[in-house]
């Protein structure tokens, strides 16, 4: 089956007793067993709930693995895959991953007893030096936030496996409709589904997926024994969601190339961060290890400009954190999602305090210049 109709097929995708075409939401706890001392299918909803449970098999087939995981956000799942790790043991991560994995390395994983070393994952040499006997996993993000760095997966996957490493890769802001990181030779791939997966900017979840059966057994139980599980009414709604993952995507990455083309040749703009910049160093990487370019875009207004008075004059465009939505969204992470970071630490990342990150929705992309243009022109 291709992948557009993985979408939709992919899973358990009717109910298997009354052959509706959407599983339904099975709201509960608990299930009634038939004998004492049996081995039920379904027990107790936070080991297993079968709306959950399509879920997770549609998201292993989409991205090329064998078990998927649903948590209740993407930090829920990142923290799951973590617990994968004890004491001791060294986790190289890529220096410019999602501010809260950042939050959850420095204030909760370390006090553990995690170790972990921050790097730049374009440098395939700075992972090497960065290895230590205790290191157990590389983990980065591909194109990364805000700056639309690439990382080559597949080079990364072959310097980590020589050094019995697992590789970790946060798909977020690709999808499977455009990276499938497993099939490059990650070891495991998650989500915030909150993003493009869900795509209505209605929902918060997370997802793991794993192509060795041993690691999804792992993280089943961490699944479990943590606890921090998806719902049934989200996990339905995240189905509903990825069933249009392709056309919106085919509407995010075509907005995006339009947008960036505009903003180009546009005189108040002075630096564009897009996977699809053919003039941009990581452009053959990207073109190569992703199937398009996606709808994120970050870009820097000229020295001089009002960024404040920009950002305020947009009409259509929603001022807001998140990403990957129907809506374009529009934010300044200095002030916004990198604000956390000190700025010293923020500058020397390439994150300037006027850089802009935009996730282009699927409006009608003239409608999005033009807002564009009449906010620009007030910068
Ligand atoms: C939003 C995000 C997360 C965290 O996910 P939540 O669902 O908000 O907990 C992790 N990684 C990336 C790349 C994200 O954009």
């Amino acid at each position: 089956m291709k992948f557009d109709s993985k979408l939709i097929h992919g899973g358990t995708s009717y109910d298997k007793y009354t052959g509706a075409v959407n599983v339904p939401i099975y709201q509960t706890s608990t299930y009634k067993q038939t004998e004492l001392g049996g081995e039920p299918q379904w027990e107790y909803s936070r080991t297993g709930n079968p709306t959950r449970n399509a879920l997770e098999e549609l998201i292993a087939q989409l991205e090329g693995g064998i078990s998927g995981a649903a948590f209740a956000s993407g930090s829920a799942a990142i923290h799951a895959v973590f617990s994968l790790f004890s004491k001791g043991d060294h986790i190289v991560v890529g220096n410019d991953v999602y501010g809260g994995t950042f939050r959850l390395i420095n204030t909760v994983l370390t006090r553990m007893g995690l170790e972990f070393t921050a790097v730049d994952t374009r440098d395939l040499q700075a992972v090497k030096q960065a290895l230590r006997p205790n290191t157990k996993a590389l983990y980065l993000e591909t194109p990364t936030n805000p700056l639309m760095h690439i990382s080559d997966i597949k080079a990364l996957a072959t310097l980590a496996h020589t050094n019995d490493l697992l590789v970790i890769v946060d798909n977020t802001f690709a999808t499977p409709y455009l990276q499938r990181p497993l099939e490059l030779g990650a070891d495991i791939v998650l989500h915030s589904a909150s993003k493009y997966l869900g795509g209505h900017s209605d929902l918060v979840a997370g997802l793991t997926v794993v192509k060795d059966e041993k690691l999804g057994q792992q993280l089943h139980y961490l699944q479990n024994a943590i606890g921090a599980i998806l719902g049934p009414q989200d996990s339905w709604l995240l189905q509903r969601g990825i069933k249009t993952l392709a056309v919106r995507m085919r509407a995010h990455n075509e907005n995006a190339r339009q947008i960036f083309e505009f903003l180009e040749k546009h005189e108040k703009v002075a630096k564009i961060y897009y996977p699809g910049d053919q003039k941009a160093p990581a452009y053959a990487l990207a073109k190569e290890q992703m199937d398009d370019f996606g709808g994120m875009l970050s870009f820097e207004l000229k020295e001089g400009s009002d960024l404040k008075a920009f950002i305020e004059s947009l009409q259509l465009i929603t001022l807001a954190e998140s990403l990957g939505s129907v809506e374009s969204l529009i934010e300044v992470p200095a002030i916004m999602t990198h604000g956390a970071i000190p700025r010293e630490i923020r500058l020397k990342d390439g994150i300037k305090d006027e850089l802009i990150r935009l996730s282009v929705g699927i409006e009608d992309v003239n409608d999005l210049i033009a807002d564009l243009k009449q906010a620009l022109a007030k910068a």
